[in-house]
C-alpha cells in the first residue's frame, strides 16, 4: 500500500522511506520502486547494484516550506557489457542539485517577476535559477528532436 507521504510527494517510481521536519526545511528520503535499471552502453536490463550514491535535491515547497529530496541514484554493474552505470532517474537530471519539477516551476515564475525576486522566493542564487533555465530549455529542445526523431522527420520545426 502507497503509505502518506508517498502519495503527498507525488514523484513517481518512488517511496519515501523517512523524513526530517525542521522549522524551515522538510528532507523527505525516497527510494526507488524500480529494482533494475537499463544499461545505458548495450540496453540490457541490470539487477545488481554496484554502488549507493546518496544525494539532495531541492525539490517544490510544501506548506510554506523549502523541501529537499535525499535520493539514491545507485550505479550498477552490467552483466552483459561489465560496465558501470548509474541508472537515469525520472525526476532529477544528471548532477542537477534541483527537480526537474522544480526547475520548471522557477522557470516559469520567471514569466511574471524577475530573475533575482525569484531566486530570493525561492531561497536559491540567481546563478542557479540561470543554470535552471539552461537546463529546462536544453530539455524542451531534447524531446523535441526525440519526437522529431521517432516520426521519422528529418526537419525541425
Ligand atoms: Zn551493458
Amino acid at each position: 500500500m502507497t503509505s502518506l507521504l508517498t502519495e503527498l510527494l507525488n514523484i513517481e517510481n518512488v517511496d519515501v522511506t523517512g523524513y526530517r521536519n525542521d522549522q524551515d526545511c522538510v528532507v523527505f528520503e525516497v527510494s526507488p520502486v524500480c529494482r533494475e535499471s537499463i544499461c545505458p552502453n548495450c540496453g540490457h536490463v541490470s539487477c545488481s547494484v554496484h554502488q549507493n550514491h546518496y544525494h539532495l535535491a531541492q525539490d517544490l515547497p510544501m506548506s510554506g516550506k523549502d523541501v529537499f529530496i535525499k535520493y539514491n541514484r545507485r550505479q550498477f554493474k552490467c552483466k552483459s557489457c561489465r560496465k558501470p552505470f548509474s541508472e537515469a532517474l525520472d525526476f532529477i537530471g544528471e548532477r542537477r542539485q534541483y527537480t526537474d519539477r522544480f526547475a520548471e516551476k522557477v522557470v516559469s515564475d520567471l514569466l511574471h517577476s524577475d530573475l533575482h525576486n525569484v531566486a530570493r522566493n525561492h531561497h536559491i542564487s540567481d546563478d542557479v535559477v540561470t543554470s535552471m533555465m539552461r537546463y529546462v530549455s536544453q530539455k524542451k529542445v531534447n524531446s523535441t528532436i526525440a519526437i522529431y526523431s521517432a516520426s521519422g522527420s528529418t526537419k525541425l520545426p
